[in-house]
């Protein structure tokens, strides 16, 4: 018969040991064993009653904490990990829209995309990083780039002669449930043109997104008609599957400079 970590059997058998081990350090009966996590006692698991009653093991809260923020520590925000929506300032009704919007949207277990378009230093970055932040911490797989950076990557991996480490890096960022892709076409709001090149490197990875329903947030200093001029069919697909998370910032002047 095969062995269940569900049954009750091997519960106590656990708790036994649990029991044991805690008598062996328990030498000095005075001092209680210190624990990171006094839920699990750093096992990591914790008993639970299921619905038709049974007694099983679930990975403990501290354990899925560790995961989280493991997850978070290899998704590339690191210059943003402190951005949440508690420390986004909210000084006008537009501010209270976006936090809303933000909320709402880590809240859901939605996959739709999120294009918020403003000038520099109007804190869309923030937001960006607080909603990604917001999933990674819900237990979803996210990546920042900037698309900068992943231009300039796509650049040196699709040079070499072997396209393995160009597929190794665009699955990174092509597969994960949320990608928050920052400064889309940047130099281009200076009137910089967009090479096709580099056009073409943006394509396939919305166009994967988009093909496979994983989300995609986007910020862009450039404005909406901006990013629709540039590359229409880019563009649509991003549109296509952010519904109402359009957020063009108008108000917001830029905070870096006060
Ligand atoms: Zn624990």
């Amino acid at each position: 018969m095969a062995a269940s970590i569900t049954s009750v059997k091997d519960t106590r058998l656990f708790r036994d040991i649990m029991r044991i081990s805690e008598q062996r350090k328990g030498n000095k009966p005075s001092k209680e064993p210190e624990y990171k996590c006094d839920k699990c006692k750093d096992t990591g698991f914790v008993a639970v009653i299921d619905d038709e009653g049974h007694e099983r093991w679930d990975n403990c809260e501290c354990k899925i904490a560790k995961w989280n923020l493991e997850r978070l520590e290899n998704s590339g925000i690191n210059d943003y990990i402190h951005k949440s929506l508690d420390n986004y300032t909210v000084k006008n009704p537009e501010q209270q829209g976006i936090k809303k919007l933000a909320k709402r949207y880590i809240d859901s277990d939605s996959l739709d995309n999120v294009i918020l378009c403003g000038g520099s230093g109007t804190g869309k970055t923030h937001i960006a990083a607080a909603m990604l932040i917001g999933k990674i911490k819900k237990g979803r797989s996210g990546k920042y780039v900037s698309y900068k950076d992943y231009i300039r990557q796509c650049g040196i991996k699709a040079r070499a002669r072997d396209s393995e480490e160009y597929a190794r890096y665009f699955s990174i960022y092509a597969n994960t449930s949320y990608l928050l892709l920052d400064d889309l076409f940047k130099g281009a709001e200076k009137g910089k043109e967009v090479s096709d090149t580099h056009l073409s490197y943006m394509y396939e990875l919305i166009n994967y997104r988009y093909t496979k329903g994983l989300a995609t947030i986007v910020t862009s200093e450039l404005t909406l008609d901006q990013l629709v001029s540039i590359d229409e069919a880019l563009a649509g697909r991003l549109i296509e599957r952010a519904g109402r998370n359009i957020v063009q910032i108008k108000t917001i002047k830029n905070q870096r400079l006060k």
